[in-house]
């Protein structure tokens, strides 16, 4: 069963980026505004993400890292449904599987915060009692601090094959920064521990078009469009920014959120992409941000284990309705 659990957490956090994307993901959960977020050694040996969200109480500490635990907490199932918008993870099971995690929270009804420590999802055990450590009493404020060390300390081959942290530091940086600009409302910081200065931080901005120039830099957020629109019949809710056809960057950036989490979606980058085809000069790129908010019923998210590939049950209907969208924008902005 232990082999089993190892596998099968192996497939969600196959690297330290996986990790962070889904504790930063848990943060936004929480209603945090203010996240932080330090890391060492490309998130290896440390990750440390601290919110000031709703936190998680004393009695769900016991359990929050025990597979299929989500439906025992206090939150009622639909709620969940809803807060989640369909996308339904176990990353602390699988995180504490390959790493040691240690949570330390606290509530607003809570007195003080609870600290704990965590081994294959279960708190750790007292080697002289043979019995759980239950969370002790700290001092602290509202919130989640949760430390994930040694990751892949128990999988040699997995952890030896990371020998670049710095194309590590690079997908963290890189993931956060795009979260970061997503995040409307909330300050997002990432910083190697070792470091003083910032990889990534974003004040308590109202705007995506804020973030991507604070993350992005003025001179691309200067030549964006952008549209809103809402199709009520399938469901749907868009935002997206996105350059003008006169413009192009050498990187390529098709940033997709859907339902708040960051993922793939093939069809929709091939169809929005391909509206540039004509505008900018080949090898170079348009910057495109996409932000969508589906009924979590029109979404398959069980394309890819990671659920970082999704699809729409009336994929094609939407797909063309929003690169039609798009390149009415587009064609109109070209001069
Ligand atoms: P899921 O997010 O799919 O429920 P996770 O393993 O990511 O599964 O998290 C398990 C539960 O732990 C969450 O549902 C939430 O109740 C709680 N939790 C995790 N991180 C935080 C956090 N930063 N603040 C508050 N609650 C948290
Ligand atoms: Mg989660």
């Amino acid at each position: 069963k232990d082999v089993v659990n190892k596998i099968a957490a192996g497939e969600v956090i196959q690297r330290p980026v996986n990790a962070i994307k889904e504790l930063l993901e848990n943060c936004l959960d929480a209603g945090a505004t203010n996240i932080t977020v330090s890391y060492h050694q490309g998130g290896l040996k440390t990750i440390i993400i601290t919110d000031n969200g709703h936190g998680i109480s004393l009695e769900d500490l016991d359990i929050v890292c025990r597979r299929h635990t989500t439906s025992k907490l206090n939150t009622f199932e639909d709620l969940k449904e809803i807060s989640t918008f369909g996308f339904r993870g176990e990353a602390l099971a699988s995180i504490s599987q390959v790493a040691h995690v240690t949570i330390t929270s606290k509530t607003q009804e809570q007195q003080c915060a609870y600290k704990a420590e965590y081994t294959n999802g279960e708190l750790n055990i007292d080697t002289a009692t043979n019995q759980p450590i239950k969370p002790t009493p700290i001092a602290g404020l509202r919130g989640t601090s949760i430390r994930v060390e040694d990751l892949f300390f128990n999988i040699g081959a997995r952890r030896s094959g990371f020998n670049n942290h710095a194309e590590e530091s690079r997908r963290i940086i890189d993931v956060v920064s795009k979260y970061a600009v997503h995040s409307a409302g909330v300050s997002i910081t990432l910083r190697k521990q070792s470091d003083t200065k910032t990889d990534v931080h974003t004040p308590l901005s109202q705007s995506i078009t804020d973030n991507i120039r604070t993350v992005y830099g003025a001179k691309l957020a200067k030549e964006l469009l952008s549209l809103e629109h809402e199709n009520k019949q399938l469901d749907y809710k868009i935002t997206a920014h996105f350059t003008n056809p006169n413009y192009h960057e050498k990187k390529s950036y098709f940033i997709l959120f859907i339902n708040k989490r960051l993922v793939e979606h093939k069809g929709l980058k091939k169809a929005l992409s391909s509206i540039y085809d004509g505008y900018v000069p080949k090898g170079t790129h348009p910057f495109i941000f996409v932000s969508l908010t589906i009924n979590p019923k029109s979404l398959d998210v069980n394309v890819h284990p990671t659920k970082e590939e999704v699809i729409f049950l009336r994929d094609e209907e939407i797909v063309s309705e929003i690169k039609e969208m798009v390149a009415v924008k587009v064609a109109g902005s070209d001069s």
